[in-house]
C-alpha cells in the first residue's frame, strides 16, 4: 500500500499515459453507453467508455492495475471512435485509448496462445510480400477441400477459435489473387488532366481486393487524374497502430512518407477508410521522429479518402445507370471513416449522382461492424454477435446491393450473409463508379 503522504504509484509506465486532463473532461453522463458496440454485446461498465475511462483514471492513479482483467476490458474496446462523436462533453476518448494501448503492449505479458496469434497478425498482414506467398497455401487449401471439411466438422472452431476467426472472414481465393498483374507505375488522365495523385494499395486491399484498386485508378483518371502508385508502398500501419504496437507503425509511416516524397503530387488517395484515418494520423505517430515529424505534416496535408476527393473535385465524367429499374443500394458506414474522419455526406453523394440509384439507410448505421481492423480475429465473439446485427440491419433495407467503403469490414459483412444465407452483393462505391463510367449493369 502506498504512503498516504507519497503520491501514489501509477500502474502505467511514464511513457506517455492517458492524460489525466483528458479523463477529466468525462462528466460520467453515460451518454455514450448506447452507442458504444462492446458494451451494447458485453453489457458491462467496464466494457463501456465511461468505464474504461474510470479504468484508465484508476490506474494512473494508482489505485488499480494494469492487470489481465483491467487488459481486457481495453482490449474489449473496438476503436470504433462512437464514442468520440456521441459525446457532448467532448471526451477525446481516441487520444485516450490511444496512449493506453501502448502501455499494455509494453506492459502486459501476454500468454504463449495470444502471441502466436498476434505474432502471426502482425509479422504477416502489414507485408504483401510475406502474405502473397501464404495465399497459395490457403488457396490450395480451398482447392483440395480442406476448409470445407473444417468447416463441416467444426474441428477448427473447437480447438482453435481464432484460427477458426481467420479461416471464416477468408474469401474464396482465385489465381486472381495470386497472379493478378500490378498497376503501373503512372497512369495517364483521361483527357485534360486536373490533378497528379498519388494512389496507396494498402496491405489487405492489394491482395484481396485487387479489383476496388483497378476500379479506384479507372474511376480516377477518368475524372482527369494522372495517377501514380510508387511500387516501395508498404502497409501504412494501421494494423500495428490500432493494438499500440508504435514502432512498427512508426516504421510502416516512415516507409510510406518516403514512398511519396520527390513524387509532386497534388493529393494522396487512399480508397481504404482504416487506412485514411491512420495515414492523417502520421503527424501525431511521428511526432517524436525529429528527422520525420515536419515530413509527416506535409505529407497528411495531402491525404484524402478517395470519396472525400472525388466530392471536393467533382465528377467530370457521365455515368450511366447500373439497373433497368431503380437501384435501391445500402451504404455501410465504416466507422474509421465516419467518426475518424467525419465522412458520411461525400460517399452518398457520389453515390447518388449515378443514375437510377436510391438510397436506403439502415438501423443503427453508425454502429460497428465488428471487423475494427484485426478485432474480429483477436475477439471473434464479440466481432461474431456485431456482424450478425449489421448483417440483419443492412439486409432489412430491402436494398439490392451493399456499399462498403473499408476492405475490413467488406470482409466482414461478406461473412455474415454467406453465414445467414443472404444472397446480397458487397461492391467498394469506386466499383459501382467505375462501372456507371463504363456503362456496365450489376
Ligand atoms: S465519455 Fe462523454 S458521453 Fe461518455 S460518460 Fe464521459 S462525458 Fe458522458
Ligand atoms: S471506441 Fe467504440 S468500442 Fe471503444 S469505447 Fe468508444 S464506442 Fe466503445
Amino acid at each position: 500500500m502506498n504512503s498516504p503522504s507519497a503520491p501514489p504509484l501509477s500502474g502505467f509506465d511514464p511513457q506517455a499515459p492517458p492524460a489525466p486532463d483528458l479523463i477529466n473532461t468525462c462528466i460520467h453522463c453515460g451518454f455514450c453507453l448506447s452507442t458504444c458496440p462492446s458494451y451494447r454485446v458485453i453489457g458491462k461498465e467496464t466494457d463501456s467508455p465511461r468505464g474504461r475511462i474510470y479504468l484508465m483514471d484508476a490506474i494512473n492513479q494508482g489505485e488499480a492495475d494494469l492487470n489481465p482483467t483491467a487488459v481486457q476490458h481495453f482490449d474489449s474496446c473496438l476503436g470504433c471512435l462512437a464514442c468520440v462523436s456521441t459525446c457532448p462533453s467532448g471526451v477525446q476518448y481516441d487520444k485516450l485509448i490511444r496512449a493506453t494501448r501502448p502501455q499494455v503492449e509494453r506492459n502486459h505479458p501476454r500468454n504463449w496462445w495470444e502471441k502466436l496469434v498476434r505474432g502471426l497478425v502482425f509479422n504477416l498482414f502489414p507485408y504483401p510480400a510475406r502474405l502473397r506467398p501464404l495465399l497459395l497455401v490457403l488457396w490450395l487449401y480451398q482447392l483440395v477441400g480442406l476448409q470445407t471439411l473444417m468447416r463441416k466438422t467444426g474441428i477448427l472452431d473447437q480447438l482453435f477459435p481464432r484460427l477458426a476467426a481467420m479461416d471464416a472472414i477468408l474469401p474464396q481465393l482465385s489465381w486472381r489473387h495470386i497472379f493478378a498483374p500490378e498497376l503501373p507505375d503512372v497512369i495517364p488522365a483521361q483527357g485534360d488532366r486536373r490533378y497528379r495523385v498519388g494512389m496507396i494499395l494498402g496491405c489487405v486491399q492489394r491482395l484481396f481486393f485487387e479489383p476496388v484498386n483497378a476500379a479506384t485508378a479507372r474511376v480516377l483518371t477518368a475524372n482527369g487524374c494522372e495517377v501514380v502508385i510508387p511500387k516501395t508502398q508498404g502497409c501504412c500501419g494501421a494494423l500495428p497502430a490500432h493494438q499500440g504496437r508504435e514502432a512498427q507503425s512508426q516504421a510502416l509511416a516512415r516507409q510510406m512518407i518516403d514512398s511519396f516524397a520527390e513524387l509532386e503530387l497534388d493529393y494522396i488517395i487512399i480508397n481504404a477508410a482504416g487506412c485514411g484515418h491512420t495515414l492523417k494520423e502520421y503527424e501525431h505517430i511521428l511526432r517524436d521522429d525529429p528527422d520525420y515529424c515536419e515530413k509527416a505534416k506535409a505529407f497528411v496535408g495531402k491525404v484524402r479518402d478517395v470519396q472525400e476527393f472525388l466530392a471536393e473535385v467533382g465528377l467530370t465524367t457521365p455515368l450511366s445507370p447500373l439497373a433497368d429499374e431503380p437501384l435501391l443500394l445500402v451504404y455501410q458506414d465504416a466507422c474509421h471513416l465516419l467518426h475518424g474522419q467525419r465522412i458520411s455526406v461525400q460517399p452518398r453523394q457520389l453515390l447518388r449522382q449515378i443514375p437510377g440509384v436510391q438510397l436506403r439507410e439502415p438501423i443503427d448505421g453508425a454502429l460497428c461492424c465488428g471487423s475494427a481492423g484485426v478485432y474480429n480475429l483477436l475477439q471473434p465473439a464479440v466481432a461474431d454477435e456485431l456482424g450478425q446485427q449489421k448483417v440483419e440491419n443492412l439486409v432489412q433495407t430491402g436494398a439490392a446491393a451493399i456499399a462498403s467503403p473499408n476492405p475490413g469490414c467488406a470482409l466482414q459483412i461478406r461473412k455474415h450473409l454467406q453465414h445467414k444465407g443472404y444472397d446480397l452483393p458487397l461492391f467498394h462505391p469506386m466499383e459501382l463508379l467505375d462501372r456507371a463510367i463504363r456503362g456496365e449493369r450489376l
